[in-house]
Formats: C-alpha cells, sequence, structure tokens
C-alpha cells in the first residue's frame, strides 16, 4: 500500500495519509485509555476490507487511498474523542478501542457502506470487523487486538457475516487452523488429496446421469479430515484455487481413463469456489484441461455456489457466458441457502439448479417449504434449467421430489460419495 499525502505537520505519532493514530500510539493510548477509565467496559474492534489487495491492483492505488481517507474521516466524525480512540495499523487495517456501550456495529457497518458506495468504485468493497471485549484490561493491547483479528479472520468472505465477537473457543479453533494451513502444501505434494464421486439419479429412468467429484484429505497421521474442516481454512487463505484445480484435473484424468477403457462416462460436475473467480486466466486453465485431456465440454460441469454470486456479479457473469462459449454447463449450486437467489436467476445464464439440502432437511416438517420447492421446480422448468435435488435421504423424500417433475437426486438415498473404484462398478452395473 502506497501512502501519499504526508502530513509533516502532525509528525510520526500518526498515519501520514489517515491522520489516525499509527499502530505504536494507538497500542499506548489504548493503554492508558483503559487504565484511566478502567470502570468502564471497552472493546477492541479490529476492521478491514474484502479483497483490499484486489482493489488495489485492479484500480490505482489512489483509489485504495481514498476508501482508507473515507473510512478514517468516518471514524474521526462518529467516534466521541473523550472515551474512544482509532488507528490504522497498517495497509486496509483499522482498529478501534471504544466503549461497549457506546459501540453499535450495525450502524458503522452501514455508515462505512453507505459512504463507499457513494465513491462509486466498480468493485464491491466490504467492511469486516472482528471484537474483542475486553474482559482483561492487564493483557497487553497487541494481545487484545490479536484476539479481535481471529474472530475477524472467522467471517472474513463470509459476507453474510460482517462482524464477529472474539470468543475463547476460537482460541483452540485457530491453533487448529494453522496446523491445517500448515500441513496443505505437503497434502498436495505427497498425494494425501484424493476426489470421491457422488453419483446423481434420474428417479424416473433409475439411472445415473452425472456425478459430483468431492475432495477428501486422508491425513497419515489424523487419518480422514473432513471437508467442512479444512475447505473454510483453504478458502480464507487462498489455497483453494489450487485444490479446486487439482480436484478439476482429477476429474478429467478419471474421464479420460474411462473412455481410454472404452467404458460410458457421466458428466462430472466440479466445484468453483468464489476465489476462482478472481484469477482472470479461469476460462483458459479449464479449457486447457479439456484439450490435455481430449475431452468434450459436456463431460464437465461447472457448479458455482450461490455466495459467489454476491459478491462482484458483473465480473461472475461475464466469467459464466465465457464459460458457456467454451461449452461448458454451469450450476448454481446451493440454490436458495443465501438471500439473493431469485434475483440472481434473471441475469445468470445458468443451465441447472442445485437446490439446497436445506430444503430437504425441512420438507417433512413443514408443508410450506414442500410448496416451495414444487415452485423452484415449476421456475427453473419454465425458465429451461434443469434441477438436482441435494440431500435426499429417504425413500419418502425421493418420491416427493420425484413428483415434482424432471428432477435429478443427489442423495445418501441413492449413493453416498464414493471412492473412484466403487463409482466406476457403479456406473458400470447402471450404464452397462
Ligand atoms: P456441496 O458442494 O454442497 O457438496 C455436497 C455435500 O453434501 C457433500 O459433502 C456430500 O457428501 C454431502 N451430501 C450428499 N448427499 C447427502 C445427504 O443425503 N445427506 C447429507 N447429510 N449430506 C449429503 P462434503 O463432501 O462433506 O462436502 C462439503 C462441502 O465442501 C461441499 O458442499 C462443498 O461446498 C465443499 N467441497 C467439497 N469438495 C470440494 C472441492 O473440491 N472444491 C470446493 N471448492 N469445495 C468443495
Ligand atoms: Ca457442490
Ligand atoms: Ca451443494
Amino acid at each position: 500500500m502506497r501512502a501519499e499525502g504526508i502530513m509533516p505537520i502532525i509528525g510520526n505519532k500518526f498515519d501520514p495519509l489517515t491522520g489516525l493514530y499509527n499502530r505504536e500510539t494507538f497500542y499506548t493510548e489504548a493503554k492508558l485509555l483503559l487504565g484511566a477509565r478502567h470502570n468502564t467496559k471497552y472493546c477492541i474492534v479490529c476492521m478491514d476490507i474484502s479483497c483490499f489487495k484486489i482493489i488495489n491492483d485492479l484500480f490505482h492505488a489512489d483509489t485504495g487511498n481514498v476508501i482508507l481517507k473515507t473510512a478514517a474521516d468516518y471514524f474521526k466524525a462518529k467516534l466521541n474523542p473523550r472515551t474512544s480512540i482509532s488507528c490504522r495499523a497498517d495497509a486496509d487495517h483499522f482498529v478501534l478501542c471504544v466503549p461497549a456501550e457506546e459501540l453499535d456495529m450495525e450502524e458503522i457497518i452501514k455508515d462505512l457502506d453507505e459512504r463507499i458506495q457513494a465513491l462509486h468504485i466498480s468493485h464491491n468493497i466490504l467492511f469486516f470487523a472482528g471484537i474483542y471485549p475486553v474482559d482483561n484490561i492487564n493483557l497487553p493491547i497487541d494481545q487484545m487486538c490479536d484476539r479481535a483479528g481471529m474472530a475477524l479472520r472467522r467471517i472474513k468472505g463470509s459476507y453474510l457475516t460482517r462482524y464477529a465477537y472474539y470468543d475463547s473457543k476460537m482460541r483452540d479453533q485457530m491453533i487448529e487452523e494453522l496446523l491445517i494451513t500448515g500441513n496443505l502444501e505437503i497434502a498436495l505434494m505427497e498425494h494425501q488429496f484424493t476426489i470421491f464421486l457422488q453419483p446423481i439419479f434420474d428417479p424416473h429412468r433409475n439411472t445415473v446421469v452425472s456425478a459430483e467429484a468431492l475432495v477428501r484429505w486422508f491425513h497419515p497421521v489424523h487419518g480422514m479430515v473432513s471437508p467442512g474442516k479444512f475447505i473454510p481454512v483453504c478458502e480464507r487463505n487462498g489455497f483453494i484455487v489450487r485444490l479446486d484445480r487439482f480436484v478439476w484435473e482429477e476429474t478429467c484424468r478419471l474421464q479420460r481413463k474411462r473412455l481410454d477403457a472404452g467404458k460410458p462416462v457421466v458428466p462430472i460436475s466440479v466445484n468453483l469456489s468464489r476465489l476462482n473467480f478472481y484469477s482472470l486466466d479461469l476460462p483458459e486453465f479449464l479449457a486447457n484441461l479439456l484439450e490435455k485431456y481430449k475431452l468434450d465440454p459436456w463431460m464437465l460441469k461447472l457448479e458455482v455456489t450461490e455466495s459467489a454470486y454476491t459478491d462482484n456479479q458483473l465480473q461472475l457473469l461475464d466469467m459464466i457466458s465465457t464459460f458457456k462459449g467454451l461449452g461448458f454447463s454451469v450450476l448454481m449450486d446451493d440454490f436458495g441457502s443465501g438471500y439473493s437467489s431469485l434475483n440472481m436467476l434473471k441475469d445468470m445464464p445458468l443451465d441447472t439448479l442445485k437446490v439446497d439440502m436445506a430444503f430437504i432437511r425441512e420438507l417433512e416438517k413443514s408443508k410450506r417449504v414442500a410448496v416451495i420447492l414444487k415452485f423452484i421446480v415449476a421456475l427453473a422448468t419454465e425458465l429451461g434449467m434443469s434441477v438436482v435435488v441435494e440431500g435426499v435421504e429417504t425413500q419418502a423424500q425421493a418420491d416427493y421430489v420425484a413428483s415434482l417433475g424432471d428432477v435429478s437426486i443427489q442423495g445418501y438415498f441413492f449413493s453416498r460419495p464414493l471412492p473412484i473404484p466403487d463409482y466406476e462398478k457403479l456406473l458400470d452395473k447402471y450404464l452397462a
């Protein structure tokens, strides 16, 4: 981050760009403040901006500076100087020290959103906050900031949750996360990752119509690590881009192996994590994979999770159109789990909706859910899209879903995700 607009007059206690305290001054002043007002409950708030590095890369550094100054001006105007202090610690990191009862996080996020939107920068810029409610004023301020930072990292990139409070469980999670992070590189090198395939069924024709590739991690000491544990870590530290590419390649390799053996294949869909959309060479990478393994594009389908749609819609729309141009089918994963599902449908040229598992979970408990599911299937069909319902575990659920029309089913009722040899046996059985 380039710091411009040096203001020598305020000396080195302050951040030259924004005029807020710098990190060192903040540490000193926060310690004094907490000591002087020890009867008041305080919070340390760490804030940063989604994808700030990307903003700096995409636009001129001036744009980044304008954003930082806008935020700093807001903090100066908003915080009570008698009770609160703020600083720009570095890059896009701001830290506040505010009495708990004066802290309205909803309002701060809303105000910042409004001010940033008024700058008319085409990228979606969001502030995230982690909050440590100070329960031990003897803790060094930098450790308080670390705790607020832990809470922040928990939610970074989630888009639905914009701030979170630190609790002591986070320390354990953090340690686990560090262990996972430290092992990823080796795991990829040592082939500890592999793919499982979960078949997707057409209940009317009683046959397999496609499958989804799902990554699995077999750690030599810890055994199988659940994707629920390591995928979020990989999404936070960026490793997911490499892991996804590994999964796509393994999927292509499997398809090629079957074709070479003269066996039938069905399309396999792979997951494209949100972060992939920042790699502008993504379509080229996928096209090269098809070429390398001599596959037709219908053999590899692309699943984009619904939360990716809320990120940067224009860029995503562009990318999806490029995929379509290359001949790929694009699926919207976890449809209905976010808040803007229906809105997305009108713009995105999607081939398939994968209805989120939450609908099936609620089916037997709620008549309304059954109605909504029916409506989604009708809507998708009318829009020329096919539908996959995920998470079907029982005969009753499968029967209901099948009664809705031309719908495919993915779920434990038909098959769990299978290791490659079992998947191949199943395909051979159904498609012989
Ligand atoms: P997802 O993409 O929604 O994948 C479906 C998940 O639902 C899989 O969990 C699958 O095992 C599980 N599932 C399928 N049928 C049923 C059922 O009937 N009942 C229940 N309870 N669960 C069912 P898995 O393999 O644990 O993956 C979890 C999530 O991790 C995936 O959700 C996906 O978001 C992510 N993931 C897995 N593999 C990859 C990958 O290669 N790349 C990326 N980016 N994400 C992946
Ligand atoms: Ca998926
Ligand atoms: Ca899904």
